[in-house]
């Protein structure tokens, strides 16, 4: 089993299950290794309701820290972080000043909506979804631009409702994107919590796994855990698929220096 680089803990609002839980349910999966990338706090009013406040950051990495102290596995310290126009500037100040292992990139909002957000579903209704696509890859390969994240977040969440293209318009859209990721020297994560959603899929696609193998972009697994027992969700099925688009190795992440190891077979 490769490591899980993408688990959440209940300081965001909407997960449950604390810190230690995580760890034994690890161990109960055989996991070699795990990261913690809870939301990332905000100084602005961003999305409040899904991340923990700025004060509660201390906390969260002292946590973390002591539980990894005491461990038989391997845990990393980390955030999924938002890109989004406005955060950028406090990002590039924080970031770097933090002891993290992986910063997770992911793109939530289309301007003020957050279109993979359940309580806001309906939005989809009114909007035109191929545009919306389109808007999602662009505001992607701005987020490779700022250089400030490693790899990126589940890469077509736009998927999540089960709203999709066309093939065609899909390799137009994310070509670009792709391109600036692997530019940005960045990795991408095979997440494998699309699986429990109406689109039934990894994120991302096997089209666009095999475009970004296609440009030797590194990958990295993630359950995108939101409670214990997800923690390494369905990772033959990721690795399976990363077999499929060609992977042999995947990234290991160490105070955020990547490092390339063997895909090993389960
Ligand atoms: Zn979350
Ligand atoms: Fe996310
Ligand atoms: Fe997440
Ligand atoms: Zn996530």
């Amino acid at each position: 089993m490769p490591a899980d680089y993408h688990v959440h803990t209940a300081l965001c609002h909407h997960a449950e299950g604390a810190i230690p839980e995580y760890l034994d349910a690890a161990i109960a999966a055989r996991l070699p290794e795990f990261c913690f990338t809870d939301h990332v706090p905000a100084p602005d009013e961003y999305d409040p309701a899904n991340r923990m406040d700025m004060a509660t950051f201390p906390e969260y990495e002292r946590t973390v820290q002591e539980v990894a102290a005491r461990a038989p596995i391997r845990i990393g310290f980390g955030v999924e972080a938002d890109y989004y126009e406005g955060g950028v500037e406090f990002l590039r100040h924080w970031l770097p000043a933090q002891p993290f292992d992986l910063v997770l990139g992911s793109v939530h909002y289309i301007n003020d909506w957050p279109f993979d957000n359940p309580e806001t579903r309906e939005t989809w209704r009114s909007v035109d979804v191929r545009g919306v696509w389109k808007l999602y890859f662009e505001l992607l390969a701005k987020l490779a631009d700022t250089r400030l994240f490693d790899i990126i977040g589940h890469l077509d969440l736009p998927k999540k409702f089960g709203h999709r293209i066309h093939d065609r318009d899909m390799k137009e859209f994310s070509q670009p994107a792709l391109d600036r990721i692997a530019k940005a020297g960045m990795g991408i994560e095979l997440n494998t919590s699309g699986l429990r959603r109406p689109c039934k899929e990894i994120y991302p696609s096997p089209l666009i796994l095999s475009l970004a193998h296609e440009r030797g972009i590194p990958i990295s697994f993630g359950s995108d855990a939101h409670t214990p027992k997800d923690i390494g969700y369905a990772f033959d099925l990721a690795v399976k698929a990363a077999r499929e688009a060609g992977y042999t190795n995947c990234l290991q992440m160490r105070a955020r220096q990547k490092q390339l190891v063997p895909l090993l077979a389960n």
